[in-house]
């Protein structure tokens, strides 16, 4: 019996024309990324499950409900990555990168996993593109990082994004913070939602974020961390909003942003479009100088962010109808003879980056007709008569145009 396969649920595949469209994302991510020193790293998909409960924190939703996570034939406890972070840094500690001139920039891209309900702007297995920078605490780079992705959102053709930064203090001033935090939803916790008051005693910053109605309701009241910043992070965050305000890069402060991961220290952001719904966000990122230490490598203060494909392409195919790109020269091949003449005329267009379509087989009609499927700008024909002859039949699609020309005057017709 025959099986006729569905990919996993959640694990959508992408079809061209929009994979034409990730890979212009891409492309303007690789120019942007490289102008700002950035060189890419590509980490293994896999990794022990340790590494991520390490990272992002047991009390995280990632963690605590969304890891895909197994046990190998070797018995060790493996995951699919749910994010980039995490095995940058471990490759950053297990190559000693850190002997190599800081700071220390790459980036990556790929597909994460995470196991959830899948739901529209969510999938269990989904693409990101990130950048890490590793080896300065300075603002600057928390600004050169941003200002490097909103130069890359603009150049896939992304403008009009909304930016929005918060600071979650550092290991000196946050534990108070917490503390004045676990004090003022205690005489609230009945109220909170199952999620927040487990939360509650492990992490109380991720209240101040859930998206849970009377979660909302009950937090406006909270202390805000900016009332609780140490002298060093509020300077730390006054001097980025300063290099932000001299680029001219506008932005939105946020006090209820902490981002899902337990990871990061001072600035959080994230980059938001009004078209997306309630999954809304399109890129995040932060700094997390206390990863590479807690990996066993050298205190090393560091920052990246990660956007995600999907929710690029999906803005960008909003705002551009998409098609496949079209063959600019079909030649249509009539008879035996007639394929090696297609093929070495083909073969020179396409060596001049031209995109051209032999219709190996059928008849002169039902080539011409598939031609103006693909809507080829022209088409060659090339059959017994003119292998004879050495003179080719041509006809604009477009125009109506058409005409004879020798072989090599076929170059004349596309310039
Ligand atoms: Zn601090
Ligand atoms: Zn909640």
């Amino acid at each position: 019996m025959k099986t006729r396969f569905t990919a996993l649920k959640g694990a959508p595949d992408v079809l061209p024309p929009e994979t034409n469209l990730w890979g212009r994302i891409e492309n303007a991510a690789c120019e942007v990324f490289a102008a700002y020193g950035y060189d890419e790293i590509k980490t293994s998909i896999i990794e022990p499950a340790e590494l991520f409960l390490r990272s992002i924190g047991a009390s995280s939703d990632i963690v605590a409900k969304e890891m895909y996570s197994f046990t190998d034939k070797g018995g060790r406890s493996v995951s699919l990555r749910p994010e980039g972070t995490a095995s940058v840094v471990r490759a950053y500690v297990e190559h000693n990168l850190s002997l190599r001139p800081a700071p220390q920039k790459f980036f990556y891209r790929g597909p994460m996993f995470r196991y959830e309900r899948p739901q529209k702007g969510r999938q269990r297995q989904f693409y990101q593109i990130g950048a890490e920078c590793f080896g300065t605490a300075h603002p600057g780079m928390d600004a050169e990082l941003i200002v490097m992705l909103m130069a890359f959102l603009e150049r896939a053709g992304l403008p009009a994004l909304s930016l929005e930064l918060n600071s979650i203090g550092c290991r000196n001033c946050r534990p108070a913070f917490k503390q004045r935090l676990r004090e003022f939803f205690a005489p609230h916790l009945d109220g909170l939602c199952p999620d927040c008051q487990r939360r509650h005693e492990q992490n109380p910053l991720r209240i101040l974020d859930c998206k849970v109605e009377r979660c909302i309701a009950i937090r406006a009241g909270a202390p805000l961390i900016s009332e609780s910043l140490c002298a060093e992070c509020r300077e730390h965050f006054g001097a980025l909003l300063g290099l932000l305000d001299a680029m001219k890069t506008p932005y939105t402060l946020n006090p209820h942003m902490v981002r899902g991961l337990d990871y990061y220290t001072r600035t959080v952001f994230e980059v938001t479009s009004g078209q997306l719904g309630a999954q809304n966000a399109v890129a995040a990122g932060g700094r997390y100088d206390l990863l590479v230490s807690e990996f066993g490598g050298p205190e090393t203060p560091a920052l990246g962010f990660a956007a995600g494909m999907e929710r690029l392409s999906r803005l960008l195919s909003a705002a551009e109808s998409l098609s496949m790109p079209r063959p600019e020269v079909f030649i249509a091949s009539l008879g035996r003879e007639a394929a090696a003449a297609a093929l070495s005329t083909a073969s020179a267009l396409r060596a001049r980056d031209k995109r051209v379509e032999v219709g190996w087989e059928g008849s002169l009609k039902s080539q011409l007709r598939r031609a103006d499927k693909m809507g080829a700008r022209y088409v060659v024909i090339i059959g017994e008569d003119e292998l004879r002859s050495g003179s080719f039949k041509w006809k604009n699609l477009g125009t109506g145009e058409s005409g004879e020309t020798g072989a090599e005057e076929i170059f004349n017709l596309l310039s």
